[in-house]
């Protein structure tokens, strides 16, 4: 059997962790912290980079240090992970979704400008697949109505939009290190901050809500409670392992990229729908996708694949459809796209361990399945 995913895993992880343990400083905060921090800072040319337990808790540390409230409108695709709305909804939000666009499956830049209100506050682009959103349409909009921009870049580690790396454009940035991202430290995420204003509030949302990084830089004789905050420190065990798995990651992208390549090559000339990556975008082989003529279409297409014994899996379904979704969101203009391709799109394995032969195969069982039978 072919899994879906398996999480990434180096050679240094255990000698790094090791290393953690004997250092008897397990809590976060520690050197493999600020090594690893240093790393994604140096890399991605961010103002400063916060490790914190999960991309989930970086999006609310975002939606605390904008001060979002009861009220406040947050702009992003109905396409993405439950956390991306979570987040904005525990504040108090409301979220508002605009559609997205076919090709990339990310939010239609062209489709925002009609969300605004006078109550939006926040405009979150999920760069799906690793493929970055139209950052600079993004970017002016948000100029030009005074609205926040926070990158949802859980899948863009090492992504790239016109040269800058993702998570590094908007006002804030997440990543997550979860298994079955690209790196991975089991649980794990960034916070990303590359506006200045937020650098501090963000040491001291995280920091359970008080002044304590600055008390161990020696900027305050004692530390105290100051704002609200909660957890958000990585423990220093999976920043260890995390570390040893950035500082391949070089070498990891190239060769997701290959395989990424590989089904493009089989997949695209043989005239399935496959992922398109825009001229100005740097992509991280974070995922690959075909589509099918519809829903019924791809459930065959599955069950083909695992009698084959590889796995093959769907993803996100659209957030504006779920139980909660009804309660806490609204779908600006028409679900032209949302829900009709995210029914189409069916996700292949790609990962570290996965062989080249193995994509070959898959490549020749999806061949096979259309036999017969006409690609839309
Ligand atoms: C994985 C993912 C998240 C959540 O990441 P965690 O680290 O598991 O909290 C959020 N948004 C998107 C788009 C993701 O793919």
């Amino acid at each position: 059997m072919i899994p879906f995913n398996l999480p990434l895993h180096v050679k240094k992880e255990l000698d790094y962790i090791q290393l953690a343990i004997k250092n008897r400083k397990l809590s976060g905060d520690g050197e493999f912290t600020k090594h690893a921090q240093k790393w994604l800072e140096d890399n991605f040319k961010t103002r400063k980079a916060l490790l914190t337990t999960s991309c989930t808790h970086a999006l609310e540390m975002a939606a605390i240090l904008l001060d979002i409230k009861e009220g406040d409108e947050v702009i992003m695709p109905s396409y993405t992970f439950v956390s991306t709305a979570n987040a904005f909804v525990l504040r108090g939000a409301k979220i508002v979704f605009v559609d997205i666009r076919p090709d990339t499956m990310n939010i239609d830049e062209t489709k925002i400008e009609e969300a605004i209100t006078s109550k939006t506050r926040v405009i979150v682009p999920v760069h799906y697949a690793g493929i970055a959103c139209e950052m600079d349409t993004i970017m002016a909009l948000a100029k030009k109505y005074n609205l926040f921009v926070v990158e949802d870049a859980a899948q863009g580690v090492m992504s790239k939009y016109k040269g800058k790396s993702l998570g590094t454009i908007g006002h804030l940035g997440t990543y997550s290190f979860h298994e079955t991202k690209n790196y991975t430290c089991g649980e794990g995420g960034a916070l990303l901050i590359n506006d200045e204003r937020y650098l501090e509030s963000a040491e001291v949302i995280r920091e359970k809500g008080t002044n304590r990084s600055r008390f161990f830089r020696g900027q305050v004789d004692k530390y105290s409670w100051v704002d609200i905050g909660s957890s958000y420190l990585l423990s220093e065990l999976n920043a260890a392992m995390l570390l040893a798995q950035l500082e391949e990651s070089h070498e990891v992208n190239e060769y997701r990229l290959k395989l990424w390549e590989k089904y493009l090559q089989q997949l695209e000339p043989f005239g399935l729908e496959c992922p398109h990556v825009p001229s100005n975008c740097q992509h991280n082989g974070h995922l690959f996708y075909v589509k099918t003529k519809d829903l019924t279409e791809r459930t065959e297409l599955v069950d083909h694949l695992k009698s084959f014994g590889f796995r093959a899996v769907f993803h996100y379904i659209p957030l504006h459809t779920s139980e909660a979704g009804k309660k806490y969101t609204t779908f600006s203009g028409k679900d032209v796209y949302t829900t009709r391709e995210s029914e189409r799109l069916l996700r292949l394995p790609l990962y570290y361990s996965l062989k080249e032969e193995s994509v070959e195969q898959i490549c020749n069982v999806i061949k096979d399945f259309y036999k017969g039978r006409c690609i839309s």
